[in-house]
């Protein structure tokens, strides 16, 4: 931090003399710390709970906003396939194939995208023994081909 008037000759020479200090006071420092600490617990650890609650609300927003993006959506669905046991050498690609994908293979009929799950939600059919992926069917055809 240059202060005002200061030169940048002098702010560095504070820096190091700074640094310095800390190097050679270590133990010293951390004892304070440490004192401090102990001293006013209950403020820190409740400023820590604070800051906590405030950043994980971030985080959970932010997450929110990136799962709507486009790249958000494919890395849900990706673990999602992963999770089900899905493995393929160029998920990327497959992904792809998947998007492309406007008729069931099995029965032919239209696809759909919506948020909730139909007869017609597009999802895609793997072999749950060897893990690969087979076809990119209906959920009716999908259910139908598990029983
Ligand atoms: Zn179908």
């Amino acid at each position: 931090m240059i202060e005002n008037n200061e030169t940048f000759e002098a702010s560095r020479n504070r820096c190091l003399y700074q640094r310095q200090y800390r190097i050679k006071n270590k133990e010293r420092i951390q004892k304070q710390q440490r004192e401090y600490y102990i001293k006013n617990k209950s403020k820190i650890n409740k400023l820590r709970k604070e800051y906590y609650i405030k950043h994980r609300e971030h985080e959970l927003s932010r997450q929110k906003v990136y799962n709507k993006t486009t790249a958000g959506v494919k890395a849900m669905r990706l673990a999602n396939w992963r999770r089900s046991g899905l493995i393929d050498l160029d998920i990327d690609q497959l992904y792809d194939e998947f998007l492309a994908a406007t008729n069931c293979d099995k029965c032919d009929v239209l696809l759909t995208t919506d948020q909730t799950t139909t007869k017609t939600t597009k999802v895609l059919d793997h072999d749950h023994e060897s893990g690969c992926f087979r076809a990119v069917l209906c959920n009716s055809c999908n259910v139908k081909d598990r029983s």
